[in-house]
């Protein structure tokens, strides 16, 4: 049996990022910039207006100190978004325009709709306006040449939408690895179809499916498997051909009909680790399989869910990312202050589901409620995993221990 801290050193030190990959903008939400991105067009990609008004030569409203406004000034074509205004704006004359309006040759500033009275092909002025005023310089926000995406970066909507304003409508990330689940136990029962005696739902092709979807990789595949080697092995195959993170449950233990190890065997793949002392989800097996140039990973969940989700958290959930190319792999870490105190057993660092509240800038943890491997419910309350140590018996309320933050 090998410390957590060796096991997720031995899976990270296996997980590299793959390809990388032209795809449309569209299609980058969560991936990680492949390259710099440098912006081909300014932006604004000409000056504009600010808001719908009038744009003026700001000099012709303003006035020696006792002049009777308002200033009169002729009005040229209204001038809609999208549309160009090519000539000079004359002395003495206003174009009216919107948001986004390019501002003509010779205007300085615009003057907000609201404060002008239009009457008779002019408009009337009764504030001195400054140079500048309500314009959107082009280049303002980005100039061209500039980066505007970093090679690393994770590309969140924000992202998205300044490449798209900047012209791009292609990026280069790192590819998604390709996931396939396979799900063992012959007393598992689909969800909708009706309870034989001795039988289980299947709940984790569900857990699993749904962390694989928070991750950004590609799942292409959850089978549900029976305890039978020729079974099993016909389901790696497949999932081989198919993927390139291989998740299963169940079936890695000790008990009669654990055969995933045998089948991992038969097919050829190597074992990185099996066990660790680590509570919950010590049977966790992490195998690796290189045929020709392409390499497999195995990730052999116990089949308790809150193995499940710990095994997914703590280990999938950072090589995935470290796969997809981000440096920020490791699941966020905080320090909190036990509310209560916590007894457990010498010998396996346990994972403690909890809940967090701030106080005073200090966090707070608090049990999430039942803590067993096979205990759901308590899942769906909990704000972070708490690592309490393998060598640690009892903590004092008031302890400061440390705290990993769900993502999911
Ligand atoms: P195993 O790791 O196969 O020995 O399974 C450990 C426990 O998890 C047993 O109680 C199983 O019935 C349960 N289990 C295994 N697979 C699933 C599943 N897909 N959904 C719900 N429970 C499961
Ligand atoms: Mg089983």
């Amino acid at each position: 049996m090998i410390s957590y801290e060796k096991a997720r050193q031995l899976v990270l030190s296996e997980a590299r990022p793959g390809g990388k990959e032209k795809i449309k903008l569209e299609k980058a939400l969560g991936l990680v910039a492949a390259r710099d991105i440098i912006a081909r067009f300014p932006l604004p990609p000409f000056t504009n207006s600010a808001v719908d008004g009038y744009a003026l030569r700001s000099m012709e409203t303003i006035k020696e100190e006792n002049f009777n406004y308002p200033v009169s000034l002729k009005l040229l074509a209204q001038q809609r978004a999208g549309t160009y205004f090519s000539g000079r704006l004359k002395p003495g004359t206003a174009l009216k325009v919107m948001t986004g309006s390019p501002i003509p040759k010779g205007a300085d500033a615009v003057i907000p709709r609201e404060e002008v009275e239009e009457k008779e092909g002019h408009i009337f002025i009764k504030r001195a306006v400054k140079a500048g005023e309500n314009i959107r310089l082009a280049g303002e926000d980005v100039k061209k040449g500039q980066k505007i995406v970093d090679s690393g970066t994770v590309l969140r909507p924000a992202h998205l939408g300044l490449l798209a304003a900047c012209g791009q409508y292609e990026v280069w990330v790192y590819r998604r690895p390709t996931v396939f689940v396979l799900v063992t136990g012959d007393e598992l029962c689909p969800p909708g179809e009706s309870l034989k005696k001795g039988m289980i739902y299947d709940s984790n092709s569900f857990l699993i499916r749904a962390l694989v979807e928070t991750t950004g990789a590609r799942l292409m595949a959850v089978k549900r498997v029976k305890d039978h080697l020729t079974s099993l092995v016909a389901g790696l195959k497949e999932a081989v051909a198919k993927a390139n993170i291989i998740i299963t449950s169940g079936g890695v233990s000790v008990g009669d009909y654990d055969l995933v190890k045998v089948a991992l065997e038969k097919i050829g793949a190597k074992c990185v680790f099996w066990k660790v002392a680590q509570k919950p989800a010590k049977p966790l097996a992490f195998y690796k399989l290189k045929q020709n140039k392409e390499r497999a990973y195995f990730f052999g969940l116990p089949g308790n869910p809150g193995a499940v989700f710990v095994s997914f958290e703590e280990y999938v959930r950072p090589f995935i990312k470290k796969m997809m190319g981000r440096k920020d792999y490791l699941p966020q870490e905080i320090e909190a202050t036990l509310t209560h105190p916590i007894k457990k057993k010498r010998g396996r660092l346990n994972f403690f589901r909890v809940k967090l509240q701030l106080e005073g800038g200090e966090w707070l943890a608090t049990s999430a409620g039942a803590q067993e491997s096979g205990i759901l419910s308590s899942l769906k309350e909990i704000h972070g995993l708490a690592l309490i140590p393998a060598e640690t018996e009892f903590l004092e309320e008031g302890t400061k221990i440390k705290v990993h933050l769900i993502e999911n």
